[in-house]
């Protein structure tokens, strides 16, 4: 049912053709309806205006001014031109600084005229100065419908079309006065009761337009309950249509791979937590139904293992199966390990990665097809549609957040049926949450480290104390351990990055000179052969430290080495530095995680950075990781994985609402599964807004 929201935005007064390809291109705006749930990211209070002299240099984010321009100058030259306003309110003076744009503002200021002036506050020398603000002259400013005025997000494309945050909202004003009429509520009045939801058409006035921080507050709960109850509708009706389905492999037999590797291949006994996970998948794959199960286990916890035991129950069950890991380096590893636990037992296990070469998938590729093949292991390579199996039954996926919806959902279609599968993480998160953010799925956790581990010490560093770090690198070297030395790498500075690396190679190199120290380096820029010659010089201990970027993050195992030195620690995430720290720690001897940074950190890089050394409880750690980079970051993020995009809710924050909307959302399907009643025709209508949008999710093979 077409309705007017559904109109084309480039017919909004203030947008026409080509603001709306921009619009589109940008932000993803395409239609009235997409401009109307384009939520605001935050609100500044505009009912609060500071005097100069009382604006103190104690961390303010923005404040406001209502002061009159005394003068206005270009200072400076050539590169480091200037626009300087100097403004007065009568307490005290200020400067306003423009480094870009100059003309165009120049025009705009009007010597002796009083403006609303909206910026952070800097303080040099106990000087007020604001950088690039936001002007209004005052009699503009005063004539806006509400206090609190939302701030759009937008970018550098659009600001320089006359659509930058203000430009939005004015688009929003047009919007408003000719959709208000067209808003039609989409949840029924006994849930509206129930849950104590402003309607609808309320809601998106305010939080576009926010009368008051409490009725803001009331919209945003509206809003994020809406879109939470969509999703949990939409992922539970699709569990119930994938446990409904008889179309699940049978791995009814326990047969000669799994006993033999059991009873006698078997280099270490199982953790409880192990078997009990093999148990779980045991007890899925022979049901009937397709498993699709989320197995959490922190760094080192023996996930690997579990992994090949499924493989092996597959391949006694007459299937193949494939393990998809992130990285080429991930992948060879998993091979390696593979092939030395299996040993000379009659497995057949190949490799399939992007430097695969001609000869090796002729030779390869041809032997899947037949079934020659039982576990193929690989990257991104295995979704080539060239990949083609006898019997696909059983996919592993490692390491999750680094793939997307996608990717994962093209390797189903190997198969006339789904595969079971299984996902494997180190990023552990509440259940709900997993659900919410993967889909339909179960959730096995290994909550068990192999025995004998000792927990890592963890300390932070300054950049000043790298000769006592020397010193220590050195003590351990004595005694026979190695080191890894890791530098970020980060994608828009990239040529920075490996200049850090290669400078930190050399300066390591220098300190710990041959022939009595072997240094060696992996990087992602290097070609195969050469990364895994210098890895396997870190493996067999010809090595002692190892120069890493990040590439070394997941999979590499070499439990002789016992220190990971982490540089410039604070460019790294939460979940990245866990992951790192969790390379040492791996054999008998006591290990050390050193983080290394500068002296200035931003706030939330210091909590990180703390809470390493806190602790080693990845569970912990990926809490707090959720509720410092919130999901703004998530949804951003395309390795998150993420099956749809949030317009409104932070799954970091908001696990209450998730909770809520997920027993709602039980409740109602108990009652109606497939929402054919007539008073549920809007949930019905709300689940398949939030279902297209899942589509690619795995949970919905059918
Ligand atoms: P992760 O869960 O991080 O993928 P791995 O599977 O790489 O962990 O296992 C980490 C290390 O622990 C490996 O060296 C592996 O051989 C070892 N390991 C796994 N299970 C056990 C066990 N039950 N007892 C002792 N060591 C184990
Ligand atoms: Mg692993």
């Amino acid at each position: 049912m077409a309705s007017f929201l559904d109109n084309d935005i480039k017919f909004l007064h203030g947008v026409g053709e080509r603001r709306a390809i921009l619009l589109g291109k940008e932000l993803g705006i395409s239609t009235l309806r997409d401009l109307l749930y384009y939520f605001p990211f935050r609100y500044i209070d505009r009912t609060k205006i500071y005097k100069i002299s009382e604006v103190r240099d104690d961390g303010q984010t923005y404040i406001q001014l209502r002061a009159r321009i005394e003068g206005v100058s270009l200072q400076g030259g050539g590169g480091r031109k200037r626009l300087v306003a100097v403004v007065s309110d009568g307490t005290g003076t200020a400067e306003l600084v423009w480094f870009s744009g100059i003309k165009w503002i120049e025009k705009r200021l009007e010597a002796g005229r009083e403006y609303v002036i909206f910026g952070r506050p800097n303080f040099y020398r106990e000087e007020l100065s604001l950088v690039h603000p936001e002007m209004e002259p005052v009699t503009a400013a005063l004539t806006r419908p509400s206090g609190m005025q939302g701030v759009y997000g937008t970018t550098e494309n659009l600001s320089s079309n006359q659509l930058g945050t203000k430009g939005i909202y004015n688009l929003e004003c047009n919007l408003w006065q000719v959709a208000e009429s067209h808003i039609v509520e989409t949840l029924p009045p006994e849930i509206l009761r129930a849950h104590g939801l402003i309607p609808l058409k309320e809601a998106l006035y305010n939080i576009h337009f926010p009368q008051n921080p409490e009725v803001l507050r009331k919209a945003e709960y509206r809003l994020k309950f809406e879109e939470l109850l969509g999703i949990q509708l939409s992922i539970l009706s699709q569990r119930a249509g994938r446990t409904s389905k008889n179309n699940g492999f049978l791995f009814s037999r326990v047969g000669p791979a799994f006993n033999e590797f059991y009873n006698s291949r078997l280099p270490f006994p199982l953790t409880g937590a192990q078997k009990r996970v093999i148990k779980e998948i045991r007890a899925d794959t022979v049901t009937g139904h397709q498993m699709n199960r989320l197995l959490q286990g922190d760094v080192g916890s023996g996930k690997t293992l579990v992994a090949l035991m499924s493989m092996l129950l597959a391949a006694d069950n007459g299937f193949q199966s494939c393990m998809m890991a992130p990285t080429e380096i991930l992948a060879r590893q998993h091979y390696a390990t593979l092939v030395r636990m299996l040993g000379d037992m009659s497995v057949r296990v190949g490799i399939l990665t992007g430097s695969s070469t001609a000869k090796e998938r002729k030779a390869l590729l041809p032997a899947l097809e037949a079934g020659e093949i039982d576990i193929l292991v690989g990257t991104h390579a295995l979704i080539e549609d060239t990949v083609r199996f006898a019997n696909l039954g059983f996919v592993v996926i490692d390491e999750q957040h680094r793939f997307g919806v996608e990717q994962r959902a093209r390797l189903w279609t190997k198969n006339q049926q789904p595969p079971h599968v299984l996902v494997m993480t180190a990023t552990p998160i509440p259940r709900t949450l997993a659900m919410t953010l993967y889909g339909d799925l179960d959730v096995s956790v290994i909550d068990e480290m192999p025995p004998g581990r000792k927990p890592i010490k963890t300390v932070h560093m300054r950049d000043s104390q790298r000769l006592r770090v020397f010193g220590f690198m050195a003590d351990e070297i004595r005694k026979g351990r190695q080191v890894y030395v890791v530098y970020p790498l980060i994608q828009e500075s990239e040529k920075m990055d490996y200049k850090d690396l290669q400078d930190g190679f050399e300066a390591i190199s220098r300190q710990f000179p041959l022939p009595e120290y072997v240094t060696t380096v992996v990087h992602g820029k290097m070609k195969p052969a050469d990364k895994e010659a210098n890895m396997k010089l870190f493996k067999e201990g010809i090595a002692h430290i190892m120069v890493a970027t990040s590439v070394i993050e997941v999979g590499v195992d070499v439990p002789n080495a016992s220190v990971m030195v982490i540089e410039s620690a604070e460019r790294f995430g939460l979940s990245q530095l866990h992951q790192l720290r969790g390379r040492v720690g791996r054999g008998a001897d006591q290990s050390y995680c050193i983080l290394m940074s500068g002296d200035k950190l931003s706030r939330e890089a210091k909590a990180r950075l703390n809470a390493m050394v806190a602790t080693n409880d990845g569970f912990e750690l990926s809490e707090l990781d959720l509720k410092l980079r919130g999901a703004g970051d998530l949804n951003g993020t395309q390795q998150s994985g993420l099956a749809f995009e949030l317009k409104i809710a932070n799954l970091g924050k908001d696990t209450q609402i998730i909770e809520v909307a997920r027993e709602t959302a039980q409740q109602i399907l108990e009652e109606d599964p497939l929402l054919r009643q007539p008073k549920n025709a809007l949930l019905a209508t709300l689940k398949e807004r939030y279902s297209s949008k899942r589509e690619m999710d795995f949970s919905m093979i059918s």
